[in-house]
């Protein structure tokens, strides 16, 4: 197993024989376990999902999650993302209470969400709240990819909808991270519905004169790509996130032809006119932080 590892990378981990007992992959549920887990050692390793080297978790958590070695961003779950994307402890969480019902008693379905909240630690797919950034009081909402692959059921839909239409009312610009898989199959056309509700939400909020910045993260599809995903006034995505709206897969067998290289990554998108500026992971909170003061509006929100 030990012969087929990038040599540079281990020699940089002085990996030694019996090590790779400590290894795990960086992705989902195992990844986010590292991060979270203060008891991890400096020896502790983790395999690089994207670059197949192998890191040390404790480097890989103090650069916010993005692979030393290859670049590679791992997936954040809210809570992580949250940390380091607003000042310290000015995070407030809305609606956390909301849960879903099962509007079509879709088999197993409820089975499927409370596994979903028990790994997660979310009762839903996103986290919203209200937050500061660099001393700017915004609106914040947060996708879980981690949480049946971020899909937009009902819940997350009203989630994300109050917290644009409370950003109108408290006169205060909104910040959303997107991470989704599209619309939630197991609640049919009631998960549809969200992408006209958000969709709407995003235009009292705009009509308001107020800031919306999506920041797009990996990996942003279907429903949600195709509404409130692509409406705010500045779009962002971070470095090497997967962007569209059907997956590459998919269409490659419909128009049957190879896809260009790097296609739906947020560098190809970029390019493409899609978003307005992909961004390394250190530098998002920065940049949030200069747009923000750049859109300031008076104290009374005028
Ligand atoms: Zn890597």
């Amino acid at each position: 197993m030990l012969k087929d590892l990038n040599r540079e990378a281990l020699e940089k981990m002085r990996l030694v024989k019996g090590d790779d007992k400590k290894i795990k992959q960086v992705s989902g549920q195992v990844k986010r376990t590292l991060l979270t887990d203060g008891t991890l050692s400096d020896g502790g390793l983790v395999m690089c999902k994207a670059g197949k080297h192998y890191v040390s978790a404790r480097q890989l958590q103090e650069n916010l999650g993005v692979c030393p070695v290859c670049g590679y961003h791992t997936h954040l779950s809210p809570r992580e993302r949250i940390a380091i994307t607003v000042d310290e402890g000015s995070f407030t969480e809305w609606d956390a209470h909301l849960t879903t019902g099962d509007p079509l008693q879709f088999p197993a379905y409820h089975a499927m969400i409370q596994k979903a909240t028990e790994t997660s630690g979310s009762r839903e797919a996103v986290t919203t709240g209200l937050a500061r950034i660099d001393g700017e009081e915004v609106v914040i909402g947060v996708m879980d990819n981690g949480f049946l692959l971020g899909t937009m059921g009902t819940v997350v839909g009203e989630k994300i909808t109050r917290a644009i239409e409370e950003a109108a009312v408290r006169k205060r610009p909104i910040v959303l991270f997107t991470a989704s898989g599209g619309a939630r199959m197991q609640e049919g056309i009631f998960s549809l519905m969200q992408m006209a509700k958000t969709s709407a939400a995003m235009e009292v909020h705009h009509r308001a004169g107020l800031l919306s910045i999506v920041v797009l993260t990996d990996p942003t599809y279907g429903g949600v790509t195709a509404s409130f995903g692509m409406l705010g006034d500045i779009t962002l995505a971070e470095c090497g996130a997967r962007i569209g709206f059907a997956g590459p897969r998919v269409i490659r067998q419909t128009i049957k032809e190879d896809l260009p290289e790097g296609f739906q990554e947020a560098e190809f998108i970029e390019a493409h006119g899609f978003c307005d500026r992909t961004v390394q992971r250190a530098g998002l909170r920065p940049l949030l932080g200069r747009l923000l003061r750049l859109h300031k509006r008076g104290a009374d929100g005028q």
